[in-house]
């Protein structure tokens, strides 16, 4: 009835996302009986801010379809949290609101007409998404001796020698996959060349409130001319499946989110009503929201802290994270070890580990790393967020690892144990 030839082409050579598949595959496998530590998809591991989901409940009424860019008094609200936390003049024009962060990257891209630029590494769905609009994908490599940044020079150059195209570069700080960020005198000189000529950047700064110290910079403070700031509900506010995203946007952008709102009203409509009051909550600064924030970033830091120091004494290599719940390992220093055991690509590690040892992960090539890199994601997030957050108002007990994320001391122990037997 239906032949693959029939897929129209930008569709036929895509595999469905690497994070929800490793997902499904774990639930899987679990479904059978077999133990799995799931490392794989980055899901925020805490519940939802019980004043937020008690401005769901109140809304749960609200029935009408809302306006295609988002309902107004969450828009102000987003706007008056992004004009606190950048000093920029953001009002609720720039505001944009949508299913989720990852839809409007990509209605983004599918508005603008521009090739695309990344680091690589870099999160799972840029690329693709660029693949199924037809669009050419560029990877700007970065090192874990650069802390997995950009360098100005680096994109100074790339630009130089293309220099017709719009440049679309997406820029994700705290990191998924490193977990590393920019400090300001880096954004000072990533402006300096996005500026020369003339990006568009969006900085995806979903990860931004996770950042362990609280503090947080945007690189819409140093370019606000030619950067959008992406964000939503996922990740700090534990609210992935409410698929909740944002984008705010300069003035000088107008036109790209208008022809965003167009592609919204002939696709989605607007979001879920009572989600969107929700939000307006969790935009809202108060003391609850502060101390939900203030207690994720104590239990992610612990825990990322703890993973860094055992997995390095496994002589695994990594950049300790700044925010985010994610670890990039390479396993080069077991290379000859690995390859004994005929495993030589990122792909067999990974399904090896899963298979051996019950550890689900996600090969550094869906990063946009090569696969002989030897590297793999992390995601530290199986444990029972609600009851780390409960604890850690008392303080960090010596066995808070122990007590409250038993799967990822297991998660250690085991790869330890995995590696010294090859
Ligand atoms: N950007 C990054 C870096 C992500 O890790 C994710 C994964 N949730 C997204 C964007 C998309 O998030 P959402 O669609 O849930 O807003
Ligand atoms: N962003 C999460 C991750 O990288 C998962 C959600 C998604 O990919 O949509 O694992």
């Amino acid at each position: 009835m239906f032949e693959l030839d029939q897929l129209s082409p930008s569709v036929r050579s895509l595999k469905p996302s690497a994070t929800l598949k490793i997902n499904e595959e774990s639930n899987q496998l679990i479904a059978q009986g077999k133990s799995v530590i799931k490392l794989g998809l980055g899901q925020s591991p805490f519940p939802v801010p019980e004043i937020v989901v008690e401005s769901l409940q109140a809304a749960a009424r609200e029935k009408d379809y809302l306006p295609v860019k988002g309902l107004q008094p969450l828009r102000a609200t987003v706007a008056d949290y992004y004009r606190g936390r950048t000093g920029l003049g953001f009002s609720s024009d720039s505001v944009l609101i949508g299913p989720g962060s990852k839809e409007l990257l990509f209605n983004l891209q599918m508005a603008c007409q521009s090739d695309l630029l990344i680091p690589a590494p870099s999160w799972v769905s840029y690329a693709p998404q660029a693949q199924l609009l037809g669009r050419q994908v560029t990877y700007l490599p970065v090192s874990a001796e650069n802390r997995w940044q950009i360098q100005p020079d680096q994109l100074d150059q790339y630009c130089q020698s293309n220099p017709s195209k719009t440049r679309l570069l997406i820029l994700n700080y705290p990191s998924n996959p490193t977990g590393c960020g920019y400090d300001a005198a880096s954004f000072k000189q990533l402006a300096v060349v996005a500026r020369k000529h003339k990006l568009i950047i969006v900085a995806d700064e979903i990860y931004a409130e996770t950042s362990f110290s609280g503090q947080f910079q945007s690189l819409a403070e140093f370019y606000p001319e030619g950067t959008v700031i992406s964000s939503g509900l996922s990740k700090w506010c534990g609210a992935g499946g409410w698929r909740l995203g944002l984008m705010v946007f300069p003035d000088e952008l107008r036109p790209l989110q208008d022809a965003m709102a167009v592609i919204a009203s002939e696709t989605f409509t607007s979001i879920s009503a009572p989600t969107q009051y929700a939000a307006i909550t969790a935009f809202t600064p108060s003391s609850a929201i502060d101390a939900y924030l203030e207690a994720s970033r104590k239990v992610l830091k612990v825990i990322s802290d703890y993973m860094v120091s055992r997995l390095r004494d496994c002589r695994l290599e990594m950049e300790a994270p700044e925010g985010g719940f994610y670890l990039f390992v390479s396993f080069q220093k077991w290379r000859a070890m690995l390859s004994r055991k005929g495993i030589e690509t990122d792909e067999t590690l990974c399904a090896r580990i899963l298979d051996e040892t019950g550890i689900a992960m996600l090969p550094g090539s869906d990063f946009g790393m090569t696969a002989d890199q030897l590297y793999t994601r992390m995601a530290y997030v199986d444990f029972d967020g609600a009851r780390a957050l409960s604890a850690i108002g008392a303080g960090i007990s010596d066995n808070f690892m122990d007590e409250y994320c038993p799967k990822l001391v297991r998660a250690c122990d085991v790869l330890s144990e995995w590696l010294g037997n090859k």
